[in-house]
């Protein structure tokens, strides 16, 4: 039997091994932190659980390719059904109230009654919208393997993506914030940037709309550490073991393999696959830091997706208040060396067991490149300081913007990116490349060398869940193929 060593229980992780173990070949996860999901995780202060991962699951729709994924991996099963968000976003700025509906043909209708003057935008935003319709995260079977259950893609599939293949080079050329500034209303525009960062390119927007307009973007109930726990269950039920708190701290090739050295032996198996950040284990997996072309071409294009991330427990129910606000501050709020003009605050007031009875948890992402800052001022000694004084910032301004929360809040917390540095040794505290108007990073390769691999982020442009899904699977693949093993994506009935 061939055996397989993954580095990291991330979502990529979790992927590659699920599909490995099903195809046969022994595998065995290692991973530094006590539990599975990386950066899409969850966790628990004082009784509120702070969701710190999914906040829209693209492929979460049946019927989607990628939907296939997050089920052959146990991610969406019985224990998690999705729902889906409608209206996207409220935007709340004084006494405007402005929702963001998730079909494209309701926001132009109420947006183009809200501001005439933008009609023309919204129609062509609708188009925009409509060329994606039928764009979908492809999931491909490798040319060449042996599949037990080939996939299907035809001619047909792929002609419809047209739209979106002849207009994507043109919404990668410009950012998302440059797009919306096509609006006059100043309330339409604020309302736009909430659904992804401006300074990315447009495509990530119109991309974000289309899923959202196609009925996909769920959240599967229970969030990050549901989904992951399923996947880490799957991959146990078929007989992987995965091995918690328990860091790679090298890689070798062998003669008959590669061994992954640990802080309390090595790992001997026919191949590895590295699913932590492809950018931190260049410096730090091998004898010597990579120097191949890709790898340094990794170190100078790579811009680093950041941010900081703010959650309230509060003794007070918000279940009357919308489920994603995306407030106007009548000051900005400074953080981590950052200004924020508006808040993206989720409301977990109508979710079952994310807070106790009557309370509600509120979570906020800061966007935005504050790792060296949070560096400097711990270095200074700073850090929990500085942490606190951003905390309690944050908590006037909700107090300000939702006076029922004044005096309630009970619970807090403050990630930064050396919060998912020490947990999950991503580069910068990232979690995932950023994708600017016409940029694309350097990524790593999925095969490296015989019996090394790359899987997750930094092997596939932009990130996020569907990156880590796709690239788990096509390494699974591709290894399969180096192994000479046939490649089983379904579930065997008796597993059912
Ligand atoms: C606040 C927040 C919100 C997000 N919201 C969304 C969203 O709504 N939708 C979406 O699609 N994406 C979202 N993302 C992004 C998404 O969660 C990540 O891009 C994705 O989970 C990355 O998966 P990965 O498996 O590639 O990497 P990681 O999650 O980084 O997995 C790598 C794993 O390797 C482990 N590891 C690292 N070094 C070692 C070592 N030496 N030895 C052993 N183990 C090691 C880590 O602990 C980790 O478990 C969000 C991210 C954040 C932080």
């Amino acid at each position: 039997m061939k055996t397989l060593t993954v580095i990291g229980a991330g979502i990529a992780g979790l992927t590659c091994a699920i599909y490995a173990q099903r195809s046969g070949i022994k595998t065995t996860i290692l991973e530094k932190a006590g539990g599975p999901g990386g950066v899409s995780t969850s966790w628990k202060r004082k009784g509120y659980t702070f969701e710190g991962g999914i906040h829209w699951l693209i492929g979460s729709r049946p019927g989607l390719p990628l939907y296939d994924v997050w089920t052959e991996t146990g991610a969406l099963c019985a224990n998690n059904p999705v729902f889906y968000k409608d209206p996207v976003y409220t935007l709340i700025d004084g006494n405007t109230v402005l929702e963001l509906p998730r079909s494209t043909k309701q926001m132009q209708k109420a947006l183009g009654a809200f501001s005439p003057v933008d009609k023309a935008a919204l129609a062509v935003l609708r188009f925009h919208v409509w060329c994606f319709t039928f764009f979908h995260t492809p999931i491909l079977d490798l040319a060449g393997l042996k599949v037990k259950h080939p996939r299907r893609f035809s001619l047909s599939e792929f002609l419809k993506m047209g739209p979106a293949v002849l207009l994507t080079p043109y919404l990668m050329s410009f950012s998302a914030g440059r797009y919306i500034k096509r609006f006059r209303n100043p309330h339409i525009r604020r309302l736009l940037e909430a659904v992804v960062d401006p300074r990315i390119n447009a495509l990530s927007l119109i991309y974000t709309l289309s899923a959202f307009d196609d009925g996909d973007g769920g959240y599967p109930e229970g969030g990050s550490l549901r989904m992951s726990q399923n996947m880490a269950d799957t991959f146990t039920s078929l007989g992987g073991q995965i091995m918690y708190h328990t860091a790679a701290t090298g890689v070798r090739e062998t003669s008959n393999g590669v061994s992954v050295l640990t802080e309390g032996g090595s790992l001997q198996s026919d191949a590895v696959v590295i699913s932590s950040d492809a950018r931190t284990a260049i410096d730090k997996l091998f004898p010597e830091p990579l120097e191949t072309r890709w790898a340094k071409r990794l170190r100078s294009k790579l811009h680093t997706a950041q941010c900081m991330f703010v959650a309230l427990g509060i003794k007070a129910d918000l279940s009357d208040c919308p489920r994603c606000m995306h407030i106007v501050l009548k000051r900005p709020l400074e953080a981590g060396g950052l200004r924020f003009e508006t808040l993206t605050v989720n409301n977990y007031a109508r979710e079952d067991d994310y807070a106790p009875e009557g309370c509600t948890t509120l979570t906020c992402i800061l966007p935005g490149a504050s790792y060296h800052y949070w560096k400097a001022v711990r270095e200074e000694g700073l850090y929990k300081q500085r942490k606190q004084e951003v905390i309690a910032d944050f908590i006037s301004r909700i107090e300000e913007e939702l006076p029922q929360t004044h005096g309630q809040v009970e619970a807090t917390d403050l990630a930064t990116p050396l919060t998912w540095e020490r947990y999950c040794d991503t580069f910068e505290g990232s979690y995932m490349s950023d994708w600017l108007p016409w940029h694309f990073n350097a990524n790593a390769p999925i095969r490296f060398r015989p019996g090394i691999f790359f899987t997750g982020q930094r092997t596939a442009f932009s990130g996020g869940l569907p990156v880590a899904a796709e690239t788990g699977r096509r390494t699974a693949q591709i290894l399969c193929k180096s192994l000479g093993v046939e490649f089983v994506s379904r579930p065997e009935p008796k597993e059912i």
